[in-house]
């Protein structure tokens, strides 16, 4: 599904200085796997993550995902790729403040030129889904609490049913309730065959998975 092949990303900071946050990595991801990601801060987990959902490319190396070689497409080719696979669960929910929460669940299909009346009802189910009650539909982001705000955020991600979801931090600021039941629906998506990727911090959390990547300065260190 995923596949790195001697994967390198600098982040060029002036003219003359740059960091390497990922060096040489090569690492595969089968289809159906909950893959946690763990690893220290900086160490470059985020950036394995923009790299696998293809919304940044890499230096050096290639990204393979589900048997495209990445760096042979066109931008276009590549928004595609990234708009039929991919689900992305940022650490900030990210929500646009203007708009009531069930237009953000449907804004990125909206965006893709869906019209409303296809997408209204299974945005509805996903508010529910995610524990939220159908009132919320129509409330802003900034009257829900950040927790609420992240559910929706998921109900966002989860729209168009993506075969492989990335999750950065998704539980961080959650009170362990809710945490917990966000990672009941991980399992629900998993059981249904979504491929998940996650990036946590939490150790009890990561044994949730079906395995771990551990990312030490830009390296990965060992894979269980
Ligand atoms: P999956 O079976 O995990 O869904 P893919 O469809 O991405 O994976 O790839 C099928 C298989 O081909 C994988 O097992 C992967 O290791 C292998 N593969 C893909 N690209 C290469 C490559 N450039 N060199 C070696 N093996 C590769
Ligand atoms: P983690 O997610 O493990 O905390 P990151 O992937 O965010 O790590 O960062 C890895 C390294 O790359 C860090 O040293 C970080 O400061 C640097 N980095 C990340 N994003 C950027 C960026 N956009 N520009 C410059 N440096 C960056």
């Amino acid at each position: 599904m995923i596949y790195f092949e001697d994967v390198t990303k600098k982040y060029q900071l002036t003219r003359s200085r740059s960091i390497v946050a990922l060096n040489n990595v090569s690492i595969e991801i089968h289809k159906g796997e909950f893959i946690s990601v763990i690893g220290p801060s900086g160490s470059g987990k985020s950036t394995f993550l923009a790299l696998a959902s293809l919304l940044d490319k890499q230096t050096n190396g290639e990204v393979y995902l589900n048997g495209n070689r990445t760096s042979l497409l066109k931008d276009k080719e590549r928004t595609n790729l990234r708009y039929e696979l991919c689900g992305y669960i940022f650490q900030f929910a990210s929500l646009t403040p203007a708009l009531p929460v069930i237009d953000n669940i449907m804004l990125p299909l909206l965006l893709r030129g869906k019209p409303r009346k296809d997408l209204e009802e299974q945005a509805l189910k996903l508010l529910a889904d995610v524990g939220l009650k159908d009132e919320y539909a129509y409330h802003q982001p900034y009257q829900l609490s950040g927790g609420e705000q992240r559910r929706v955020a998921v109900a966002r991600a989860l729209l168009k049913k993506p075969k492989i979801l990335f999750a950065d931090e998704p539980t961080s600021a959650l009170d362990d309730g809710t945490a917990k039941d966000l990672i009941r629906l991980f399992h629900k998506l998993h059981d249904q065959g979504t491929t998940i990727v996650m990036v946590t911090h939490d150790k009890d959390l990561a044994k949730e998975g079906t395995g771990v990547i551990e990312i030490r300065d830009g390296n990965v260190e060992c894979r269980m």
